[in-house]
């Protein structure tokens, strides 16, 4: 199980005279959670919105599960539908029942019949427990029960990996703990995952490996109980003394 199935190499990006990632390496393998963590302006969206194909790197390579993203020539519609990602925000149609929320890019992306989009989307929402919101509209919805329907509409993309920016950050606090279960239940089936979170205790339990960002590099990584537990960078230190 040490098959490596995200490595990103030398990875840059820029905003014109802003150099936001300025050559980040990063290995994940397959079935393996890494937790992203950091100051805010570090780059940590931007390192997830590259590897999902929605920024542009300037330079460095990003290969999943040994498609080259970065290749020209890759097909980047195919190869976005097998990453999930699941924003802060939420993001959902809010003109959409929860339903057409998950069934609407099966259907037009992956050219799945309305039944099989449907027997699909059903399940997924029976894993994140909300069968009984199907028919429901997304301002119907509490905050954490949308982001659980933000996460069974990207698991109906059968993603290979999947990417999550801070989920619980816009979350009412009593409402985290759902995401966070949905997100561990996941990790526990094998999923792949890239989560950007300061939710240290979930990073501690969850992550095989805990990354920590400060402009535009990754100055500390390893397993979550010596990034986290036993710092040893000043900046993770300190980052972490302003966080826990
Ligand atoms: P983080 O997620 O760690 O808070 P971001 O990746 O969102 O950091 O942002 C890193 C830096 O890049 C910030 O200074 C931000 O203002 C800048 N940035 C992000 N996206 C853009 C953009 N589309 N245009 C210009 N600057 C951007
Ligand atoms: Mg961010």
């Amino acid at each position: 199980m040490s098959e490596t199935f995200v490595e990103i190499t030398g990875l840059k990006k820029s905003f014109g005279p802003l150099d936001v990632l300025k050559g980040i390496g990063l290995q994940v393998n397959r079935g393996d959670v890494v937790c992203i963590i950091g100051p805010s302006g570090s780059g940590k969206s931007t390192l997830l919105r590259c590897v999902n194909l929605l920024e542009e790197p300037n330079g460095g390579k990003i290969v999943v599960n040994g498609v080259e993203l970065t290749d020209p020539d890759v097909d980047i519609d195919s190869a976005r539908t097998k990453i999930g990602m699941v924003f802060q925000s939420f993001n959902l149609f809010s003109h959409l029942s929860v339903l057409a929320n998950l069934t609407v890019a099966q259907r037009k992306v992956l050219k799945r019949s309305e039944e099989e989009s449907r027997r699909i989307a059903l399940h997924n929402l029976e894993r994140v427990g909300l069968s009984d919101k199907v028919h429901s509209m997304p301002a119907q919805l509490s905050g954490g029960q949308q982001q659980r329907v933000a996460i069974a509409r990207a698991l109906s993309m059968d993603p290979e990996v999947m990417l999550f920016d801070e989920p619980t950050s816009a979350l009412d606090p009593e409402l985290v703990g759902d995401v966070l279960g949905v997100m561990r239940q996941l990790a526990d089936e094998g999923m792949t995952m890239l989560v950007v979170t300061h939710e240290m205790q979930f990073a501690r339990e969850v992550a095989d490996k805990v990354i920590f960002m400060d402009g535009g590099y990754i100055v500390e990584e390893g397993p979550a109980a010596e990034v986290i537990g036993n710092p040893q960078e000043p900046r993770t230190q300190e980052f972490l003394a302003r966080v826990l």
